[in-house]
This record gives structure tokens, sequence and C-alpha cells, in this order.
């Protein structure tokens, strides 16, 4: 997509500091650096996000993403975990509408921050299998 930062970064049209590049996908660092060594891997071809993303796609952007972990873990002697997130629509905090995941490194010292809190108390069982159920049919619609 002509208006696409990351298509223009792909076409190296925009700069970026990139980390690894096959027929598929592109890893590059996140310029904002969230922690060092945020990395984001990107499919080459334009897709807005995960809704619309077929499966040969994904397959070849996520088999990507332990080969990098385990680069990064490797080049940050101090890291000691990461977060892999990938944000699919504003709400959700997509800001960049080409699909990506990001690497966030973590360190004991930083100040990245992701909480799941719990509501599990907000559903009976019943309801829970009611929602799996309804989830189940649309996977094999
Ligand atoms: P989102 O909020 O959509 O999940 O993440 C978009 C990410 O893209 C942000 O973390 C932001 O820092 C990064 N980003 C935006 N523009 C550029 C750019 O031109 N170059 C690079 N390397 N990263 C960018
Ligand atoms: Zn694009």
């Amino acid at each position: 997509m002509s208006d696409c930062i990351f298509c223009k970064i792909i076409n190296g049209e925009i700069p970026s500091y990139k980390i690894y590049e096959d027929e598929y996908v592109l890893a590059f660092l996140d310029l904002s650096q969230t922690t060092k060594g945020h990395t984001l891997i990107i499919p080459k071809q334009h897709v807005n996000h995960i809704f619309d993303m077929d499966d040969q796609t994904a397959s070849h952007l996520f088999a990507n993403v332990p080969k990098i972990s385990r680069a990064l873990q490797q080049t940050f002697s101090e890291m000691v975990g990461i977060n892999i997130v990938n944000n699919n629509g504003e709400a959700a905090g997509q800001t960049v509408f080409h699909s990506h995941i990001h690497l966030i490194p973590r360190y004991d010292d930083d100040d990245f921050n992701i909480q799941f809190n719990d509501h599990q108390l907000q559903y009976t069982p019943e309801e829970l299998a009611t929602l799996a159920n309804h989830i189940q049919k649309e996977v094999s619609a």
C-alpha cells in the first residue's frame, strides 16, 4: 500500500535498522525502543491486521518469532524474558495498520507494563461452557 509506512520500510523508501529479512518477512528495530532491542516482525505482503491475514502469511510471520527471540536473548545477556505482542484494531492499541508482531525483551529494571486482570468470578461454569461452544462453532464454520 503506497501510504503505509511499513510498506515504505519494506521498499527501502524509509530507512530502518534491519535485523532479518527473507522472501516473506522483515524484522527491524521499533523506533520507540520500549525496552532495549524492541523489535517488529512484519509480513512483506501488506495486511491490515490479524482478521484479514491468510494462513500462509501467518505461518511465515509467526514461524520467525522463536528464532528472533533467541537472537535477542543471545545479544542481551541481561535479558530475563520477552513479551510477544500483536495489537489488532485501534481499541487494542494498533497505530500502524500493517500487521506486526512486537518482540519486547524484558529486563529486571525495565518499565514495561503488561497486566492481566482476573475476572473469573464474573462467569459461572455454564456461561464459560456456552462461550466456548459459540466460539468453537465459529472456528469450524
Ligand atoms: P502498534 O501501536 O501499531 O502496535 O505499533 C506500532 C509501532 O510502530 C510503534 O511501537 C512505533 O514505535 C513503531 N513505528 C512507527 N513508525 C515507525 C517507523 O517509521 N520506523 C520504525 N522502526 N518503527 C515505527
Ligand atoms: Zn503496508
